[in-house]
Order: structure tokens, then sequence, then C-alpha cells
């Protein structure tokens, strides 16, 4: 299937590795031209060229930098040709740390708030409505399954990224953007295999005394799947919301978790 965004500009944050890597990989392979972020230079760098050797067509460019900053997105969005040109926005950063709420102060709030609300909504508030005027826009959230089923020792992440959802909800179907083939949509992955699960594990595994292997095996048996999901899969996901064909699907919150929600809606 063609997704028809071939030559589009995409600011893909948060890719060096993982989910944002998954996501930036699909849409190179549609031909689509990236600019990704992440706060390390050298994984970053290194990101890139396998981007550059996965599609030679496409530019791929690096912006080292903190996303969560002014300065970091100023970086991002100075990367394009065209200030702002930016035709598909994936929202990402690393997530916050888990923890009690009861050793939590507004600093650490702040920080969550900021890094999985407040900086996807600036992001969006600088391209949206260039993305109207040229009748094509595509963004899409990284979440987390946590908004629609907590995961108790994640508050930051249930509080801030639910802050996101709503937000997104109401702007997603204000018809001056649906109505101009802009669409914003999240999604939500359960258990992928990325450095920031292997991290969570192994503290698990520190903590419990138990072997990592047993840990991340307990952790399979969550999702009906049984496994963990994949970069690959997760940025194929992605791709397609950003595809031309997925103008209709509007404000919408996908759970990519291999079945671990038990719910029928
Ligand atoms: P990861 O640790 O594998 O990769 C994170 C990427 O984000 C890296 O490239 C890192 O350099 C970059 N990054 C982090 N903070 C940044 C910042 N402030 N500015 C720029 N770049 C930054 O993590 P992942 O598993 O790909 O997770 C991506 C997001 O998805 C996170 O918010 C995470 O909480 C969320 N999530 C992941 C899972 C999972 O199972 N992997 C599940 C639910 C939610």
């Amino acid at each position: 299937m063609d997704l028809g965004i071939e030559g589009r500009w995409a600011l893909v944050c948060a890719a060096s590795k993982g989910l944002g890597k998954g996501c930036a990989a699909a849409l190179v392979r549609e031909g689509v031209n990236v600019v990704i972020t992440a706060r390390g230079a050298e994984v970053l760098e290194a990101t890139a060229a396998e981007l550059r050797a996965l599609n030679p067509a496409v530019q791929v460019r690096a912006v080292a930098g903190d996303i969560t900053t002014p300065e970091g997105r100023a970086a991002a969005l100075a990367a394009f040709p065209q200030p702002a040109q930016v035709d598909i926005l994936v929202n990402n950063a690393g997530g916050p740390p888990p923890g009690d709420f009861r050793d939590w102060d507004r600093e650490a709030w702040l920080k969550a708030i900021d890094a999985n609300m407040l900086t996807p909504i600036e992001l969006i508030k600088a391209v949206v409505d260039g993305m109207a005027e040229r009748g094509f826009g595509r963004i899409v959230n990284i979440t987390s399954g946590a908004v629609k089923a907590p995961i108790d020792i994640l508050g930051l992440s249930n509080g801030a990224r639910s802050g996101l959802t709503g937000f997104v909800a109401g702007l997603a179907r204000q018809p001056k953007l649906a109505g101009r083939n802009v669409t914003i949509n999240n999604l939500l992955p359960g258990a992928f295999d990325t450095d920031r699960l292997k991290v969570t594990m192994a503290g698990a595994a520190t903590k419990t005394g138990q072997p990592v292997e047993a840990i991340a095996e307990a952790r399979k048996q969550l999702a009906p799947a049984r496994r963990f999901g994949t970069a690959e899969e997760f940025g194929a996901y992605c791709a397609f919301l950003c595809s031309a064909q997925a103008g209709f699907i509007v404000g919408q919150n996908l759970l990519t978790d291999g079945g671990a929600y038990p719910g029928t809606f």
C-alpha cells in the first residue's frame, strides 16, 4: 500500500532510539524527509546514518537538543527547509520516572507536565496553522497505555499524559483543523521492546532479586499476545496514521498492547 506521503517533511522527536526511531524509519521507508531529535548527538548521528541507508532518496537531518526546552524546539523547527513547513509531527519524549506521589514535589510534577503535555502542545501550536493553510497535516502523539489503564507507580505519566489527551481531544475536533485535512491522534504503547523497557525490568530485577529473564517472561504473560511489541511494528502504525488515507481518523487514541487492556471498548 502506497501511503501517499512521499516527499513530505516530518519532525520526529526523541528518535535516536526506541519507538521514535521506529516511527522515523517507517516514514523514511515511505519516502518522507525527516528531522530527528534526541539529546545525545553521537547516538542521534548514528541513527541518522542508519535512516539514510534505508532510503538514500530522502533527506535526514539530525538536531541534537532537549525537545522539552524552548531552545530544543526552536532548533528542531529551524532545521526545516522553509520555516515551520512541517507536514507530519510525531511528538515524543522520555517518560517520567516511576515512584510514589508522596515523594514528588512541585518541581517533579512540572518536569513531567513540561515533557509529556506542554512540549507536544507547544510543537502543535508551532505547526498546526501552517498545516491547515496547506491542506495537509498529520500529528501523532506517542503517549502510553497508562492513559487508558493507569499504572500505579507511573502516576506522573498517568497525570501528565491524560492532560495532553484531554486537550488534544478538543483541538483535533476543531473544524478549522479536521476540515482542512489536519489530523491529530495519539498512539498508546503497551509493552514494547525498547531500552526504556529494559531499564525498567532491570530495576525490577534488582529490587526483587529475581533474574531479569523471569521478570521479562512474567511481563510478556500480561498480554494475550505473550510477547513484547517491536519498534518496527509501532513505526508502521504511526506511518499509517500519517498517511494520506488516514485523513478521516480524527482525535483517536489507538492502543497497541497485544491485547493487554481487558476492556471491550
Ligand atoms: P527509549 O528510552 O527507548 O527511547 C527514548 C528516546 O527519546 C531516545 O532516543 C532518547 O534519546 C530520546 N529522548 C528522551 N528524552 C528526550 C528529550 N527530552 N529530548 C529529546 N530526546 C529525548 O524509550 P521508548 O521506549 O522509545 O519510549 C518512548 C516514549 O514512549 C516514552 O515517553 C515512554 O515513556 C513511552 N512508553 C514506552 C513504552 C514501552 O514499552 N517502550 C510503553 C509506554 C509508554
